[in-house]
């Protein structure tokens, strides 16, 4: 048969849109969607007839089976839920910290309705979205006042431009990071109207250097916290304590980005210490910023907490409008914060701060409950096994601090990166998929933060390596 006579067999779009089988699919997809797919669909048939991929046309019934399926695939949730079996807790690609169920049906009820996000219950006048959340963060940080934009990297920008607009700005040559995903406090400075002002040296700098380096156009001191990276050997930099006194001595604000920024002693769950934003106000910080989404376990959003006069001169910022939170972040700060009021029961009812707190034993009795599931799910087609694994906290938080954990190892019986990879993939597009992470020839699922183990055991049943 020739390509023409091949094009002549192609159903019209009115003969397909009138075709009986494709009747339950109008009416659940509507004319229009059903239409730019039949359309779609019969653009790509005869193209592929005039390339010569195609030699045959399918039956009508059968392109009304591949039509109804396109626009059921195009239904599927995204973004979709995942289990992060990858030992990173707080990551980034996978959407950072998980929220408790509790908060978010408090979420649900103030997003699915009107609430007094900005009215004033008892006067009936306008209020303000930051009053529900800005006397939490005062209560468990002891800052005099604080606000809250969309995330952490919005904090530093608005904060910068408030402070030192056509000024500039002291900060260390050792704390000029890059954050994953193109923050670099050098080209947010710029962005913000500032001038960075390096002081010192990568792996060293001293209180003389940001002495000799202020000048008359100087409007700000600012710390960044070295989130992502740590410098090791001959090193020093200079604390919280005494650039806060140089800074007074000055008469400038002094500014510190915290990044992951905790609220309680990590020393309490058995982790490093990190300074936290109540020890880095204490030591007489104007302002600290730092994020919603990292080891606070809440909803993205950037917190500044500092001193009245600061934060008054943000929240007049128009660029402060321009970041703000919508309602379902106010309301799932405020829910997640109130949390932090009962240490007690923290552990138990905020996901982020319970996978960093599970112990070793409780972890390692967790896998070797899952071991039996992993086993199955992967048949003949590999071995799976608990080992021992080291987590991370992600987001750039104690970057070197790894939590000892155990993970599932699954080594495919068949040698290979090719066999390796499909078996990594089929996790991954399970209906819920499994994300776990190579290492050396194997995959491996860190059972730290598993958080439904019905959940995990149900997908896991239905993968097929077949
Ligand atoms: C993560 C981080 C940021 C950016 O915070 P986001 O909430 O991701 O915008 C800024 N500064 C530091 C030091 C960080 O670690």
């Amino acid at each position: 048969m020739t390509g023409n006579d091949l094009l002549k067999q192609i159903p019209s779009v009115d003969k397909l849109l009138t075709h009986e089988d494709l009747a339950d699919v109008l009416e659940k997809f509507g004319r229009r969607r059903t239409t730019r797919i039949v359309q779609h669909y019969l653009a790509e048939l005869r193209e592929a007839v005039q390339t010569k991929s195609r030699k045959d046309i399918p039956p009508a019934g059968n392109i009304i089976a591949d039509i109804a399926l396109r626009l059921e695939a195009d239904e599927t949730v995204s973004p979709k839920r995942v289990i992060n079996l990858t030992g990173t807790i707080l990551h980034t690609n996978l959407g950072r910290a998980s929220l408790p169920t509790s908060v978010m049906e408090t979420v649900t009820a103030i997003a699915t309705g009107a609430s007094n996000l900005e009215f004033d219950l008892d006067t009936g006048a306008r209020g303000d979205r930051d009053s529900h959340v800005e006397h939490l963060i005062t209560e468990l940080t002891g800052a005099e006042a604080a606000t809250v934009v969309n995330n952490n990297a919005a904090a530093v920008l608005l904060c910068l431009n408030t402070l030192a607009e056509g000024k500039g700005v002291c900060v260390s040559r050792g704390e000029l990071v890059e954050i994953g995903g193109s923050f670099r406090i050098p080209e947010v400075m710029t962005k913000s109207g500032c001038t960075l002002i390096e002081v010192g040296a990568t792996n060293r700098t001293h209180l003389r250097d940001y002495e000799n380096a202020i000048d008359d156009n100087t409007a700000l001191l600012m710390k960044v916290h070295t989130s992502n990276y740590e410098i090791k050997g001959f090193t020093s930099d200079v604390g919280y304590e005494e650039l806060a006194a140089l800074s007074k001595s000055r008469s400038l604000p002094f500014l510190a980005d915290l990044g992951s920024g905790t609220l309680i002693n990590l020393e309490e769950i058995g982790l490093e210490h990190e300074p936290t934003v109540t020890e880095v106000l204490k030591a007489g910080v104007d302002a600290v910023t730092f994020s919603g989404d990292k080891l606070l376990g809440g909803p993205q959003a950037g917190i500044i907490a500092g001193s009245k006069s600061v934060i008054a001169a943000v929240k007049k910022n128009p660029l402060k409008r321009a970041l703000r939170v919508d309602k379902m972040t106010v309301s799932a700060l405020s829910e997640v914060l109130k949390l932090y009021r009962n240490p007690d029961v923290l552990l138990e009812s905020l996901p982020t701060i319970k996978f960093l707190a599970r112990s070793p034993s409780v972890i390692d009795e967790m896998a070797s409950r899952l071991l039996p599931s992993f086993q199955q799910s992967v048949g003949a087609a590999a071995t799976a096994r608990a080992v021992p694994a080291f987590s991370q906290i992600g987001s750039g938080a104690l970057p070197l601090d790894t939590l000892p954990s155990t993970a599932i190892e699954i080594s495919p019986a068949r040698s290979g990166e090719r066999e390796l990879q499909r078996i990594f993939t089929a996790f991954r597009q399970l209906p819920t998929p499994v994300i776990g992470r190579l290492q050396d020839g194997r995959i491996l699922f860190d059972v730290r933060t598993v958080d439904d183990p019905g959940e995990l055991k149900q997908q896991l049943e239905s993968l097929s390596l077949e």
